[in-house]
């Protein structure tokens, strides 16, 4: 299995490379500034007392304080997670914004915790974290297999160890405590409005394309019920049990199709009761390997990093791949997918829809003042289609890829800021 950090480093030196970036700032930005591992014991509801392993890599704070996800997930490993804090220093440096980049991860299968561990697990996360996290050091926020009420959790702990409310400290919350109208689906959003400039670009017509989505949690299942009610064709979805193709006699191609594909309204209703979207009515079984060779237009790996490597990338056969998981591609198969000619928006740009809410989030909640959801999604919009531009006009210029163009874009800024800072 590749190792994401030396994929996420790889990245990034290709980019210093034709920016011809002082040595002495690339060694600091190949390294995240710090790291924390921390044993988290919890009380199980057998009486067993468990220990958890929980991670905190905090990458670059140059332009900001660092901001990034927490993943509940039996794979996560450091390597993972400094890839991860990486991917999210380059995010919110290509998109603007004035944070640096973190991540954090623990290794638990939360399928097999109650309601009553998980809980546990997330405040005492927080407990061994405390003295390192905080809404001007570092901001948390969802991640694979985390949500809203994680985030709940998180911020009441956090305020209960601080004796007062402190909101900023983590995005993604509900609502009801001060979590930013529109964040659920803006990762999701974000992809569709980087999705739809690009199907300008290359001239795709969006009523005919068709598109498989890899992973249906918040990111695929969002991304699946916006682009259906714009008009796409959703042939494929799956998670991590599978997945499920439309049974169609002549295949996927030259079909008029009814419903736009996919009926995404009842694959979600499907997932919700009884765990998956596979055994959908009328689909095909496939597995998670066959849908990303399958012939459609856009392909939107949703899921987790490295689904597409060397081994797999010649048999690819869409035209555009929105990256809305982090880190889905290696750079070995970034270089045969750009010989073929596909287009892929990266992670960096594609999924940056759900950091840039979680911002407006923390603006919100260090200022106390609320704005509406037409608010945030506009704002993001504007944010997120002039990074585009921006990311789109470089390539274009440097005759590269969408990934070296965005990263040059990013870690310019974010060298910029060393520079200054450091007088180097
Ligand atoms: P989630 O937990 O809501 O959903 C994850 C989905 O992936 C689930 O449907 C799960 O079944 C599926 N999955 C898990 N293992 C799989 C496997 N081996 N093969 C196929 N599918 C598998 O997580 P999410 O928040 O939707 O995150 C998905 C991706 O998007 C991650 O890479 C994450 O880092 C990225 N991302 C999420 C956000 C956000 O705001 N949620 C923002 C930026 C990037």
């Amino acid at each position: 299995m590749p190792n994401p950090f030396t994929n996420a480093t790889k990245q990034l030196e290709n980019a210093a490379e034709l920016l011809n970036l002082n040595k002495n700032i690339l060694e600091i930005l190949k390294n995240p500034k710090g790291i924390l591992e921390v044993s988290i014991p919890i009380k199980m509801d057998s009486g067993k007392t468990k220990v958890f392993k929980g991670y905190r890599s905090q990458y670059n704070d140059a332009l900001g304080p660092f901001k990034g996800g927490i993943r509940f997930h039996p794979k996560v490993n450091l390597s993972e997670v400094k890839a991860l804090s990486a991917w999210m220093t380059w995010k919110c440096a290509v998109v603007g914004l004035p944070l640096g980049g973190g991540k954090g991860g623990v290794v638990v299968d939360p399928k097999k915790l109650s309601a009553k561990e998980i809980e546990k697990l997330s405040r005492g996360y927080v407990q061994a974290m405390k003295d390192f996290i905080g809404p001007e050091k570092d901001i948390l926020a969802p991640d694979v297999y985390t949500n809203p009420q994680i985030m709940a959790w998180m911020m009441d702990e956090f305020s209960r160890i601080k004796g007062y409310n402190v909101p900023g400290f983590v995005t993604g919350k509900p609502i009801e405590v001060g979590g930013a109208r529109g964040r659920k689906f803006s990762t999701a959003q974000g992809g569709i409005y980087v999705l739809e400039k690009a199907v300008k670009r290359l001239k795709m017509n969006s009523e005919k394309t068709i598109v498989a989505i890899q992973g249906f949690g918040n990111a695929g299942s969002f991304v699946a019920k916006i682009l259906s009610a714009l008009g796409y064709n959703i042939v494929a979805v799956s998670d991590s049990r599978g997945g499920v193709v439309i049974d169609q006699e002549s295949g996927i191609r030259n079909q008029k199709f009814k419903n736009n594909g996919l009926n995404i309204k009842n694959i979600i209703k499907f997932k919700k009761e009884t765990g998956s979207v596979v055994g959908f009515p009328n689909t095909k079984t496939i597995t998670n390997e066959q849908l990303l060779k399958l012939d459609v237009d856009i392909l939107i790996p949703a899921a987790l990093e490295n689904v597409i490597t060397e081994k797999n990338a010649s048999r690819i056969k869409a035209k555009l791949i929105i990256e809305l998981a982090n880190g889905p591609i290696t750079p070995e198969a970034d270089i045969i997918l750009e010989k073929k000619g596909i287009i892929v928006v990266p992670d960096i740009l594609a999924n940056a829809g759900g950091v840039i809410v979680s911002y407006f989030e923390w603006v919100q909640n260090l200022q106390n003042y609320y704005w509406t959801e037409k608010e945030n999604i506009s704002k993001l919009k504007t944010i997120i289609e002039k990074s585009f531009d921006k990311v789109w006009a470089k390539k274009e210029c440097s005759n590269i890829s969408m990934r070296l163009a965005a990263y040059m874009v990013a870690v310019e800024r974010v060298a910029k800021a060393e520079e200054l800072r450091r007088g180097l």
